[in-house]
């Protein structure tokens, strides 16, 4: 069960930038309560009540199109389907950079070491002051605000990640060197997943308009970037040829 809320009636939505935070507490009281302050706070609150529908949430396509991506997660570590531990060690392996902070029963060092150790940002344990939650959130999105790229950018599709202010992609959470008009193909690509480009419209976007060399340019770059980013570049995934009319992505 997932259920997103928008607080509309929220007095405080009016700011410029509202930060969102994605809330994943399997606890129903909890869940509502901190819901309830943290939307005082004027911040927006979404929320899911267990780790699989929570990671189903983040990784959905429609998700990040909506712009719903968060600026900060909220993780409690003990929860149903998919525990909290495994949702953190995933995100990061995938390159997600949101801030988490974690907040658990389990108070005990080693779960606060490990915690942090695969990834996440703060830990609170609880029980703990709304007071104390709010402060440590509005740290972590203050942080994240003076870091040079905001997660918000990061394209994600599957396995790929990009991070355009940093010109840098990873695939499976390894980092691939892209060449920097190979890096501008695939930002396109994954701009409009499943738009089908013509070659001569990726020149235009990619080369500019008074690129002089022919279309198989094109076919070049797409063949190199298949070998660097699928696991098989002769049975695509990712880069798919349409016959006839050119390329897409996904
Ligand atoms: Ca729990």
């Amino acid at each position: 069960m997932l259920s997103l809320q928008n607080p509309q009636s929220s007095n405080k939505s009016k700011l410029a930038h509202t930060n969102r935070i994605l809330l994943i507490e399997d606890e129903d009281l909890i869940r509502d309560m901190v819901t309830v302050a943290l939307e005082e706070e004027g911040y927006e609150v979404y929320t899911a009540n267990n780790g699989r529908s929570a990671l189903n949430m983040l990784q959905s396509h429609d998700f990040s199109r909506a712009k719903l991506i968060p600026d900060l997660i909220i993780l409690d570590l003990m929860l149903p389907e998919v525990n909290g531990l495994d949702i953190c060690r995933l995100l990061r392996y995938q390159g997600d950079i949101t801030p988490i902070l974690v907040v658990s029963a389990k108070s005990s060092e080693t779960d606060r070491v490990l915690g942090l150790e695969v990834g996440a940002d703060d830990y609170l344990s609880k029980p703990f002051s709304m007071r104390e939650l709010i402060a440590r959130c509005r740290a972590l999105l203050r942080r994240q605000r003076y870091t040079s790229s905001s997660p918000s950018s990061v394209q994600k599709y599957r396995d790929i990640s990009l991070f355009p202010q940093e010109c840098r992609v990873t695939v499976r959470g390894i980092e691939v060197n892209l060449s920097p008009k190979e890096f501008k193909l695939l930002e396109l690509f994954m701009g409009y997943p499943r738009r089908v480009w013509s070659r001569e419209q990726l020149i235009e976007q990619v080369w500019g308009a008074d690129f002089l060399g022919d279309t198989k340019t094109v076919d070049v770059h797409i063949r190199w970037l298949r070998e660097k980013l699928e696991q098989e570049p002769s049975q695509p995934e990712y880069l798919i040829t349409v016959r006839g009319f050119g390329y897409r992505f996904g």
